[in-house]
């Protein structure tokens, strides 16, 4: 990848010039099954950027409760569009039309809020990283068509998802109006996100682009990693699967581990930590020490990623840490 982004052709990115950002995008617009892409510095600015395309100030977006965008983006729908968000439940990150349907309304009253976008975060990441039906979006879809309201997802996972499946990306990118990958998570790129939609969409996309600071120069050398990762780091997420669930079962067979939202459907392990005198927090901290990072979610939960850097063997190194750690406390 270091060797792609040295050799990387580039140009003026703003003026549509970088034939490597070019590349990028009309690959990522094929994958997603969409007229155009245009790339963007990261999977926020990329969901930041679709709340204005699809809502005006005061209406509203669905989402699930836990979803990135409601959660971890500094509260940009409110701040940067003047959107109001509904939080739905449902297991596993995850919602069916009768979740939203009460506030998906086909004709919304003159004094009631009007929602023109739901959002669908593949694959859920505080839900465990579970993989969202394609007959379940298919339903979705099929209310969001008739009531007049856009789809857009939130892929920052979505190779994650269409691996495990078997499928093309294209065929979750038919429901969605609007969707995008990340290139810095489980494809191991420095930095970047591609956004994909209708011709008239990207257009669009390139004023907000411009506005929020995200148009650049000579991208191409960051666009080249992704080009990279798309041809090199796509088949590969199967051995994070492999390995998280490896971890996942390792760590469930000691005493006072468990699993927080059932097994890994993807590479995303969230664990409950339930042994007398260890918390979450100090048990990550006695990892740390070790060299192995895991996320704190709270007192009681762990959240581990594997990914392009994490090998078998550190699996099995970090379950015999776990092991060790909880039979000394
Ligand atoms: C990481 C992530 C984002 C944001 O992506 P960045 O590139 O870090 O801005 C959005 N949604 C989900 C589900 C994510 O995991």
């Amino acid at each position: 990848m270091r060797e792609a982004i040295a050799r990387a052709e580039v140009g003026d990115e703003q003026a549509g010039r970088d034939p490597t950002v070019n590349l990028l995008c009309e690959r990522v617009a094929e994958m997603l099954g969409k007229e155009a892409a245009i790339f963007l510095p990261s999977g926020t600015m990329c969901n930041m950027i679709a709340v204005p395309l699809h809502c005006r100030p005061g209406e509203a977006l669905v989402a699930h409760r836990s979803a990135h965008i409601l959660t971890l983006e500094a509260g940009g729908p409110a701040a940067i569009a003047g959107v109001m968000t509904h939080a739905i439940d449902g297991e596993r990150g995850m919602f069916t039309v009768d979740d939203i349907s009460p506030f998906v309304q086909p004709s919304p009253k003159r004094h009631t809020v009007r929602t023109t976008l739901i959002e669908v975060e593949q694959t859920s990441n505080r839900g465990g990283g579970s993989i969202w039906p394609l007959e379940q979006i298919a339903d979705i879809a099929e209310l969001a068509r008739a009531s007049d309201t856009a789809m857009h997802m939130d892929g920052a996972r979505l190779f994650n998802a269409t691996i495990t499946l078997g499928i093309a990306a294209h065929s979750y990118g038919q429901y969605f109006d609007t969707l995008w990958i990340d290139l810095s998570k489980g494809l191991g790129c420095p930095v970047g996100a591609v956004f994909a939609g209708s011709r008239e969409m990207i257009d669009r996309a390139w004023v907000w682009k411009h506005r929020l600071g995200g148009a650049m120069r000579q991208a191409g050398i960051i666009a080249a990693a992704g080009i990279y990762a798309i041809d090199h780091n796509i088949a590969r997420l199967k051995d994070d699967h492999a390995n998280a669930r490896r971890l996942a079962n390792g760590l469930d067979a000691i005493e006072g581990v468990s699993f927080r939202v059932g097994e890994p459907e993807t590479n995303l392990v969230f664990v409950n930590v339930d042994v007398p005198g260890l918390d979450a927090p100090e048990l990550a901290e006695s990892l740390g020490e070790r060299g192995i990072r895991v996320g704190i979610e709270d007192e009681r939960g762990l959240r581990m990623v594997t990914h392009l850097d994490v090998s078998a063997e550190d699996i099995e190194e970090a379950i015999a840490a776990v092991a060790e750690i909880v039979a000394a406390v």
